[in-house]
């Protein structure tokens, strides 16, 4: 009815009604300007941690965002997966001798007879000197027939490949880009200060939409691009080849769109998954990264006072067009690069042809097709914007957003927390002795001010806006870390607690909610001062009310299958709080083997949790805090209330502490160690001298996680069974 409805009229009111309505379904599906900034806010702050993480670890390196996760471009239904590029900042990229750096591994830009205008070849270099390489290096300095060296484009690819080798992780190849998961892409690159002359008619061309503006144009000049690890398709030397890649300027002009734009984009891309590509039937397809490069083009050339939202409906047609046109001529033309070709390799005149029809049919019939997108209830959210009755039992809009800003806010701080401790806490936790670590860590907090400087001095504004904020969240929880082992030290050895550790234990206190400060509630535990480990525990507990959100950085559940917490969400979302902020969530609490004698000792059995080298059968991939005590925070909570409460004869408190304690390991959706609240509650039942229910929780324990598994000790334990 929909489609003899729409084929009826032409345009005017009905098309002013029609972009009304699909204007209201994607703000009904998140397509909104706060949504859109949440998502650009939570992703660069993310690339921003990434950052300063990995320069933190010696790395010299910056870490970059990019795709629809960045752009706020997505929605729920579209399963947009994560586009990380990492930008190797020791390589100097140079088009002539006068730009050679000192200090910095130099290569030389060349334009070879044989590369496509998209691409350039890498002369390698001397070291220390700016004259050409002469002798190859490596089987990656490859020698051609001019008689100059180049670099192949090989080496990256390998590098990542035999890192996910070494860490027993799959390993999915796709273009430059390298992963260890279906929901993340990671590209190596190397970062040119300047654009090439393929650029210089972009600069300069006639602009009827104003847009970019001079100011843009400045900026993107200095945003420079990167050079991926990807030749031409149809090139004979394609594993010579590096593709420029403006990433940075598009992702700068994408962050000028408004919200008519952004919905402008999202209706192209639910269009291009749900019927053009199933259309194209695999043979062939249309990207997102097409369907960007005709929203700049339609920007640049339409008057800014064509972008209203009653009038979505003729954008995204106009766009579509474009498309249309491009099939016809053979050639989809790079928004910045002359002469480029988005078609080679994607779709070839057999495939153009059948997208030309699709498009012809979703514009003839002035975007119909729209009816059955069924990516998040689209078509049915714009018939119910039609018929203005309820013909669906749709997510309103509220619960959508909120969905949205929990999911944030979850990834957000689980991807931090799991950055932090395999990546700045795995090889030093492994090796180090109590005594080395602190001054490891204690080196890592004062060494930061260096690459906090080399952070900012090579990236753009946006990251740079963010990095106070990771700064101090990152200082937070090495400063736990350090608290925590030189206070384990001074325990073993029957030392008083110095003002120093007292400080480190303060400036970490609001890590989270919940980790730094039952970490100082179990230290006081262990020391013996049990008033105040009581006075601790009651404030966590005060604190943990039912808006805090759990959180677990060892990746026991993907965080895009996490439910956070109703009231978690209704409070990011009406409050506007910060998506990442650590004031309304509880990381689990992690010891290390360093600070075991900080922690009740039924967690040292976490510690040495390993059984006939078990570990391989469990995350292989977050292998090295299966060699750490980590238990979520409000089951500790409990326990540490039952040991304290116990200790000091107080039997009613005592019982309350251990119903707590069960209730928490119930919880299942916002339990992430589930097995060692279990082995909490069986040590609960030891102490209580019945020792069948405590065999019964191991038992239990075991059941949920069978490998690497301290259940599997406690079970010896009480059985005598090996
Ligand atoms: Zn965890």
């Amino acid at each position: 009815m929909i489609l003899c409805m729409m084929a009826g009229f032409a345009s005017g009111w009905f098309y002013d009604v029609m972009s009304l309505r699909l204007v209201a379904a994607l703000e009904d599906i998140g397509v909104t300007e706060l949504i859109v900034g949440r998502r650009r806010h939570a992703f660069l702050m993310d690339e921003s941690a990434l950052t300063e993480i990995l320069q933190l670890r010696g790395n010299n390196v910056v870490c970059y965002h990019f795709g629809s996760m960045t752009e706020g471009t997505t929605t729920p239904g579209m399963w947009s997966d994560v586009d990380t590029l990492t930008s190797d900042e020791f390589v100097n990229i140079i088009f002539d001798w006068p730009e050679w750096e000192g200090g910095k591994y130099n290569l030389l830009m060349v334009k070879h007879a044989t590369c496509s205008p998209q691409h350039y070849r890498l002369q390698a270099t001397q070291s220390g000197l700016p004259l050409a390489l002469a002798v190859p290096y490596d089987e990656y300095c490859v020698r051609d027939t001019d008689g100059r060296i180049y670099i192949s484009n090989q080496e990256l690819g390998h590098i990542l490949q035999q890192d996910s080798a070494e860490s027993n992780l799959p390993y999915i190849h796709s273009g430059p880009s390298h992963s260890s998961s279906e929901s993340f892409d990671s590209v190596l690159a190397y970062r040119c200060r300047k654009l090439p002359t393929e650029c210089n008619s972009w600069f300069t061309r006639p602009r009827p939409g104003n847009w970019p503006t001079p100011e843009m144009l400045q900026t993107a000049r200095e945003l420079g691009c990167f050079l991926v690890p990807d030749g031409h398709c149809d090139s004979e030397f394609s594993s010579l080849e590096w593709r420029v890649s403006p990433s940075l300027i598009e992702r700068h002009l994408m962050f000028s769109m408004t919200s008519i734009h952004i919905q402008c984009y999202v209706t192209i891309k639910l269009l291009k998954k749900d019927i053009i590509n199933p259309y194209l039937n695999g043979e062939g397809k249309l990207t997102s990264f097409h369907c960007k490069t005709a929203l700049f083009f339609a920007r640049e050339q339409l008057q800014p006072d064509m972008w209203t939202v009653d009038r979505l409906f003729d954008c995204v047609i106009y766009c579509l067009k474009l498309i249309r046109d491009w099939t016809i001529e053979g050639h989809f033309p790079h928004y910045i690069m002359d002469e480029v070709n988005l078609f080679d390799g994607k779709l070839n005149s057999e495939q153009r042809n059948k997208l030309r029809s699709i498009l012809d049919i979703i514009i003839d019939t002035h975007l119909a097709p729209l009816a059955f997108v069924e990516a998040d209830d689209l078509g049915v959210r714009l018939l119910h914007n039609v018929y203005t009755v309820a013909i669906w039992d749709m997510t309103p809009r509220k619960a959508v957003c909120q969905k949205i800003t929990g999911f944030l806010s979850v990834y957000c701080n689980t991807y931090r927390l799991l950055f932090l401790g395999s990546l700045v806490l795995s090889d030093a936790s492994a090796n180090h002795t109590p005594d080395v670590l602190c001054m490891y860590l204690h080196s890592l907090i004062t060494r930061r001010q260096t690459f906090q400087q080399l952070h900012r001095h090579h990236s753009e504004q946006t990251i740079c806006r963010y990095d106070a904020v990771n700064k101090d969240c990152i200082r937070k929880y090495l400063y736990q870390h350090l608290a925590s082992t030189a206070a384990s030290i001074c325990l073993q050895h029957g030392m008083q607690i110095g003002n120093r550790i007292w400080s480190w234990y303060s400036a970490a206190i609001d890590t989270d909610v919940a980790s730094t400060r039952l970490k100082l509630a179990s230290m006081l535990y262990c020391k013996g001062e049990l008033m105040m480990a009581v006075d601790v525990l009651e404030d966590v507990e005060r604190r943990y009310d039912n808006t805090v959100q759990a959180i677990c950085g060892c990746l026991t559940k993907s965080p895009f299958k996490i439910q956070p917490r109703e009231s978690f969400v209704e409070l990011l979302y009406e409050e506007d709080t910060d998506v990442l902020s650590s004031n309304k969530v509880a990381h689990c609490v992690r010891f290390l083997r360093q600070e075991a004698f900080c922690a009740p000792p039924i967690l040292h059995y976490e510690m040495v949790r390993e059984v006939e080298g078990d570990f391989r059968h469990r995350y292989p991939e977050v292998f090295t805090w299966l060699e750490w005590a980590v238990v979520d925070s409000r089951p500790f909570l409990h326990y540490l209330k039952y040991l304290t409460f116990r200790s000091l004869g107080l039997r009613h408190r005592q019982v309350q502490a251990v119903h707590s304690l069960l209730l928490s390991a119930m919880d299942i959706q916002n339990l992430f160690h589930s097995e060692t609240a279990m082995n909490l509650i069986g040590h609960c039942f030891e102490m209580e001298g019945i020792p069948d229910l405590a065999l019964f929780a191991f038992q239990t324990s075991r059941d949920l996680m069978p490998r690497a598994n301290a259940a599997n000790l406690h079970i010896r334990r009480l059985t005598g069974v090996l």
